[in-house]
């Protein structure tokens, strides 16, 4: 009788220490590739206790690694920088709806996933980044390259340098596009995009704004951190990039310049909900904020927080018109436009 007792007592206390342990850490899935992040991940476990445990992947890898681990998955937040990518984690159940007031406060309706009649939201966006055209000042008219649509336009033969049409960044802004001129519409442009092309696509977004700056290419596509992150660099070399090239952002005259998002939810699986939930309202803090948006030159998305980020400032500070199409549109349109690349030879 005794004896069970003790074996009762201290299996009870292994189970409290288990259960303290695994309280005690997230298991992140992060496909943010930014080095000013760390600074975030430290100041959360200095104000909670909570250690992080970080697993670095892209967005298709951090998907397709939740859906091969299924129930066993050990993951308990996913963080993604793409707006398709997080809507395809919503529509494939890979994501713990979660109820906040706080998130809910201070995220906007149109950066998150889709609300659930029960109050259950999907996935949150922290920081946004547009998708600008960069042009060489000295061979390039601004007025030739301020829409999306002069990219496919004949007299910009021979002058265009872009990423993989099939990386996310682009395969958003392709159906955000499809989305505002129609399949037939698109898929024209996007041939027209192929017959600009000053080489075959390769390299990152850093890589398209260097060959402009080398004369390669007299235009390209970027995400706006990379070109911020260029300006506020001490480098010559990057000085010199800068000096080359201008920026545009595109369609102010239409629909305004393609948005995406990074964001965060909390997985499927996750055992640890209290504490995710916890980890995503920390992002939505000004301080956090200043972390995960400004850190990485991006736009932050809580309210009442505002970006000082002299690059964001330079470039075009907040003052520009952003296109406001719902992201899931972008999202159902990604197979359609990868179908339509395939058939105009956009590799
Ligand atoms: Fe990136």
């Amino acid at each position: 009788m005794k004896i069970s007792r003790i074996t009762l007592a201290a299996l009870m206390a292994v189970y409290a220490t288990g259960a303290m342990a695994q309280e005690q850490t997230l298991n992140i899935y992060s496909a943010r590739h930014y080095p000013t992040d760390e600074a975030l991940y430290t100041n959360f476990t200095k104000a909670t206790g909570i250690k992080l445990n970080r697993v670095d992947a892209d967005d298709a890898g951090i998907l397709a690694r939740l859906k091969a681990e299924g129930t066993a998955s050990p993951a308990d937040i996913i963080l993604l920088v793409d707006a398709s990518r997080l809507w395809r984690g919503e529509v494939d159940g890979l994501f713990q709806p979660i109820k906040s007031k706080l998130l809910e406060d201070a995220i906007p309706a149109q950066l998150r996933g889709k609300t659930a009649a029960d109050g259950g939201t999907p996935w949150y966006g922290f920081s946004t980044r547009a998708r600008v055209i960069v042009y060489d000042k000295v061979k390039v008219k601004k007025e030739d390259v301020d829409t999306y649509e002069e990219l496919g336009d004949a007299k910009n033969k021979g002058k265009l340098c872009i990423r993989s049409g099939s990386h996310p960044y682009n395969l958003s802004l392709f159906g955000s596009v499809t989305e505002h001129l129609g399949d037939a519409a698109a898929e024209q442009w996007l041939k027209g995009m192929v017959d600009n092309m000053a080489r075959a696509p390769k390299g990152g977004d850093t890589d398209q704004i260097k060959a402009v700056a080398s004369g390669e290419c007299g235009i390209a596509v970027t995400n706006s951190y990379y070109l911020a992150r260029l300006m506020r660099s001490e480098a010559p070399a990057d000085k010199a990039v800068v000096e080359r090239v201008g920026v545009v952002f595109p369609n102010q005259a239409s629909w305004g310049t393609h948005m995406n998002i990074a964001g965060g939810a909390v997985a499927k699986n996750s055992k640890n909900v209290a504490n995710a939930v916890k980890f995503l309202e920390y992002l939505a803090s000004p301080s956090a904020q200043e972390h995960f948006a400004n850190g990485n030159n991006e736009w932050p998305t809580a309210k009442g927080v505002k970006s000082n980020n002299p690059a964001l400032q330079a470039m075009g500070g907040g003052s520009f018109k952003s296109e406001t199409i719902p992201i899931s549109v972008v999202g159902m349109n990604q197979v359609k436009v990868q179908q339509m690349l395939d058939r105009v030879g956009f590799k």
